[in-house]
């Protein structure tokens, strides 16, 4: 069905290039290549654009649209609570702020039992980072103050969780100077172990090993936490070694540290638990979510703090943690999330991931063995992540002038599929996909892939 005239998605289109800052593109490029693509609507794991285009979303959107496009559940539940009562502001709550923070107490892992809510995953990651700096300074350790996460990661948009980030996506230089004591490791990629670890346990404990050496050079009594992404997505779906979240846990407590686990992407079902430090049985000090809590319904996010650290903030109107999100915890976003857990939940979308991120994984697999350029695979539950080389023995990316993603992206586009195209790839479609659409999914890259590694001499 097509829902613009060609006249009318024109303007619409001369609309976005004058007046919007499209995330990360540049208007003249974007008006060379016919974009923005204006979508309409979404069903199940299918989207719509205005020219009346349907495709499968590869991606979830941005890994977000966990129980799929268009649940009226979710926008009933969001009028519902809109025709109540809409907001109140910091030192009262409503109903199903107060719902859902129970709620997660329940499905979160060990101790987590208090929840912070925020707009979104920046935010969640920069009240996580407030949350540690002031507890640190309720338990009489004010020296503790500085962060080790990884490169290769990303944890938000904002001064302080740009500070945390180290994807190459997403460059820094623009905004120096930037929060300072913030201090990178490697990421436990065992696909390209910076530490040579020949197996994902050898590269999981050298890179656990140079946190551990980081710790030490720094001073213990100045570091306060180590914030990763159980797995993490910049660089396609790392999975990390089995041993690496248990050994990360065992390091924090002996140091002293906090651990953030930044499940912005994996909590929700997205890896086939509720949550991904579920699959190595650890609990984090801090765990931040939003994309999923909502599958991106409505904006929301949140810092869950274990019992400890909450304890921290207890005992008297001084102790509390002075820090406001205006909208954190909107009683309609609240309303929705409540709503997209309970779908979860009825519909076995946890378990579904599991099983189809299985299938997924085994059919990506079998494009690795079908084309050259694929260099490594790797997933868990539905997450999967490609790297795209120019040569399987050194490992090499292909140079940026071959033009290798964009062309990409460009096919999958014209074949119905949308998938990001790059050296490092996700595939992440929502967690209510069938076998029948894996398929589809893995036959479209299929002829993609034999396409590109023509055109770009790469057979
Ligand atoms: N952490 C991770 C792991 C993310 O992937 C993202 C967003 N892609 C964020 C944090 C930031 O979330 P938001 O864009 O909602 O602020």
């Amino acid at each position: 069905m097509t829902t613009h005239t060609e006249s009318s998605l024109r303007q619409l289109r001369e609309s976005a290039l004058e007046h919007l800052w499209v995330y990360n593109r540049e208007p003249s490029d974007m008006a060379e290549k016919g974009e923005p693509n204006v979508f309409v609507s979404g069903k199940g794991v299918h989207v719509t654009n205005a020219e009346g285009e349907t495709f499968i979303d590869g991606m979830s959107g941005l890994w977000l649209k966990n129980v799929g496009y268009g649940r009226t559940e979710i926008a009933d539940a969001a009028y519902e609570q809109m025709l109540k009562l809409t907001y109140m502001p910091m030192g009262t709550t409503t109903e199903p702020t107060i719902r859902l923070a129970e709620k997660i107490a329940q499905i979160t892992p060990g101790n987590l039992s208090r929840s912070f809510f925020t707009s979104g995953g920046s935010e969640a990651n920069e009240t996580a980072m407030k949350l540690t700096r002031a507890y640190f300074k309720r338990v009489g350790e004010p020296t503790r103050t500085k962060f080790i996460s990884r490169k290769g990661s990303y944890h938000g948009a904002t001064f302080g969780t740009l500070a945390l980030g180290g994807s190459p996506l997403f460059p820094k230089g623009d905004y120096e100077p930037l929060m300072p004591g913030a201090f990178h490791v490697p990421q436990p990629n065992p696909y390209r172990c910076e530490f040579g670890g020949q197996t994902p346990e050898e590269c999981a404990e050298r890179c656990v090993n140079a946190i551990e050496d980081l710790i030490k050079f720094q001073g213990p009594d100045t570091v306060a936490a180590m914030v990763a992404e159980p797995v993490s997505s910049p660089m396609g779906a790392v999975v990390p070694g089995p041993n690496y979240w248990p050994l990360l846990r065992e390091l924090c407590d002996r140091y002293g540290l906090l651990l953030i686990a930044d499940e912005v992407i994996t909590g929700f079902g997205r890896t086939g638990k509720m949550f991904a430090c579920e699959h190595w049985g650890i609990t984090p000090d801090i765990m931040t979510v939003a994309k999923g809590i909502t599958s991106g319904y409505i904006p929301m996010g949140g810092a869950i703090t274990s019992k400890p650290v909450s304890e921290a903030f207890i005992g008297s109107p001084r102790a509390a943690f002075r820090h406001v999100i205006t909208f954190g915890g909107h009683p309609v976003a609240a309303a929705a999330a409540l709503r997209n857990i309970q779908i979860m939940e009825d519909d076995g979308l946890v378990e579904n991931s599991a099983r189809m991120g299985a299938y997924l994984l085994d059919g990506l697999k079998e494009l690795k063995e079908k084309h050259q350029m694929i260099g490594d695979v790797r997933g868990l539950g539905l997450f999967c992540g490609l790297e795209i080389v120019r040569d399987r023995n050194t490992k090499e990316y292909f140079p940026p002038e071959s033009g290798m993603g964009d062309l990409l992206t460009r096919a999958f586009t014209e074949n119905g599929l949308l998938l990001r195209g790059g050296d490092n790839m996700n595939v992440a479609p929502p967690l209510c996909v069938t076998s029948g659409e894996i398929d589809e999914i893995v036959s479209t890259m299929d002829r993609v892939f034999a396409q590109a590694s023509k055109e770009l001499g790469a057979e």
